[in-house]
């Protein structure tokens, strides 16, 4: 059946779009005015199992694991080239899906573009190494092998460049996987499908089932046909996936949370430390994994630091994926509205100071959506409520420091480890810090870049293992990416007009 024909056979299982076994159908709901987007199949064990077993056949029986890594490669790249050519299709299904401005989908396309990219020109270039056994008679060589089939499940806030972090590297690899996106932001997975059928992956290699983490997600986590499972998103979900692992002894990737620290040193240039203050926790309102949650700053700066961050953040324009003034957008969903309600008010309640927000906008245009205006809590204490759990919304929380080692402690003050930044002018302290800081990325006068030949992944309980990158340097190490702007100064996301 093709999809045209039923316009909820948006399962890719062996090559084929097909419907729920069970004939079930999800709605999608654009969060920034309720409006329906798209109704697609709600899969559940039977459909999983059908994946898996085709993505197993296809690993063990089929001429994918000993394919090429050059095809495989070229295939990667011409996916790459497939979603420059239908970019606007793409970032708009994105945009209706989370609610995100365009413009915003529109530099993760670029982002996505050039993962596929990037992996299609590492593919096939690392083919091993020999060593020498000291001996003429014997030789001995070192080789890479794909882990086997995948399962692969990702969260809503960039639904596909969590995708692409995933499926692109395991196409290099020549791996088979089964892939289950948010249950909230299906439609760019579907197109992806799309695209890598067009550029040629074989029938099998790549399955996409939509549904739950309950249904589908579970049965990945556990089913003993998969090798390995890849998961991004919460740190309680990461948990469960962790354990449901265990029982086989699968590999498991998990990219979680984080309490993102955001240091800054009185000796900073202010007007950029505002800025990125802004940008770091600001940015898709509040729902980045990496965002600068934890702003941790010098004594002497607090007061005029806190109060320019609060008049900036009024200032900030919220609407829907297509107003052209809007600077940021809604919350995912209604539920999701409400825990960052639940959240503020638990932070309040425990002596957190609300300088601003907290609340949801007043007026009709934010009615149909899950608006939340931008929250500042100052005075929060180490240890309490606001610092030790993730809002995954528009919410800046505030403590201060003494010197570089009281803010290098405070910093590392969380079970995440996930990505920090540090302001200052002093070269050398910057280093320093970067240095101390136990979080896998760390920035220096800025905040958020990432590049995909660069390690990505989570210290603590951010994460087990490192998408991006080259990594594999073995258990005993952590890779952390440093980066520093050699030239900071504002960037104006948020206009402050
Ligand atoms: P989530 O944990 O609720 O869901 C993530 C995925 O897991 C979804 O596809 C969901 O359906 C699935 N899932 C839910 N229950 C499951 C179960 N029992 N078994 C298997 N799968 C299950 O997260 P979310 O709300 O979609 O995303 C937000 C979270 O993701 C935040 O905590 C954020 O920090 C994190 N995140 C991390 C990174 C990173 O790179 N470290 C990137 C993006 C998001």
């Amino acid at each position: 059946m093709s999809q045209a024909e039923n316009s909820a056979a948006t399962l890719f299982i062996d090559g084929e779009w097909v419907p729920a076994a069970d004939g079930r159908t999800r709605e999608i709901r654009c969060p920034a005015d309720g409006e329906l987007v798209a109704t697609v199949a709600e899969g559940g064990r039977a459909d999983t199992e059908r994946a898996i077993a085709a993505a197993r056949r296809a690993f063990d029986e089929g001429s994918w694991a000993t394919s090429s890594p050059w095809e495989r490669g070229d295939l990667l790249l011409r996916v790459s080239d497939i979603l420059v050519r239908d970019k606007a299709e793409f970032a708009r299904a994105e945009s209706l899906d989370t609610g995100k401005r365009l413009v915003e989908s529109e530099f993760d396309m670029d982002d996505i573009a050039a993962c596929f990219r990037y992996f299609g020109k590492i593919a096939g270039t690392d083919a091993g190494h020999l060593v020498d056994t000291g001996s003429r008679d014997s030789i001995s060589r070192v080789q890479y092998e794909p882990v086997g089939v995948c399962g692969m499940i990702t969260p809503w806030n960039y639904p596909l460049l969590q995708v692409a972090w995933k499926v692109a590297p395991a196409i290099a690899a020549g791996d088979t996987f089964v892939l289950k996106p948010s249950e909230l932001t299906p439609s760019t997975a579907i197109l992806l499908m799309r695209a890598l059928t067009e550029a040629g992956l074989p029938a099998g290699v790549g399955n996409l089932v939509l549904g739950t983490g309950a249904e589908v997600g579970s049965v990945l986590s556990e089913h003993p046909d998969i090798d390995l499972v890849s998961f991004t998103g919460g740190l309680h979900t990461g948990r469960k996936v962790s354990a449901a692992a265990a029982a086989t002894v699968k590999k498991v990737a998990l990219e979680l949370g984080g309490k993102n620290p955001n240091v800054v040193f009185a000796d900073a240039d202010f007007e950029t430390a505002v800025d990125y203050a802004l940008t770091a926790v600001f940015l898709h309102s509040g729902q980045v994994c990496s965002a600068g949650t934890r702003l941790i700053v010098q004594d002497e700066l607090h007061d005029a630091l806190v109060d320019e961050i609060v008049r900036r953040a009024e200032l900030i324009r919220l609407g829907g994926p297509f107003d052209a003034d809007a600077e940021t957008g809604p919350l995912i969903s209604a539920a999701h509205l409400q825990k960052v309600d639940d959240y503020v008010a638990k932070s309040v309640a425990e002596g957190a100071v609300l300088r601003t927000g907290g609340r949801r906008p007043e007026g009709e245009r934010y009615a149909g959506g899950h608006y939340y205006l931008p929250t500042v809590l100052d005075n929060v204490q180490q240890g309490s409520y606001a610092v030790v759990e993730e809002s995954f919304g528009p919410v800046l929380t505030v403590e201060r420091f003494t010197d570089e080692d009281d803010a290098v402690r405070i910093a590392n003050d969380t079970h995440y480890g996930l990505a920090g930044g540090v302001f200052t002018g002093d070269p050398a302290k910057a280093q320093r810090v970067a240095n101390r800081l136990r979080h896998g990325t760390v920035w220096i006068n800025d905040f958020h870049p990432y590049l995909p030949q660069a390690e990505w992944g989570g210290y603590k309980q951010s994460g087990i293992g490192r998408e991006l990158g080259r990594a594999g340097l073995g258990e005993y190490q952590e890779a952390k990416h440093v980066f520093q702007n050699l030239r900071p100064g504002p960037q104006n996301w948020f206009s402050g007009k």
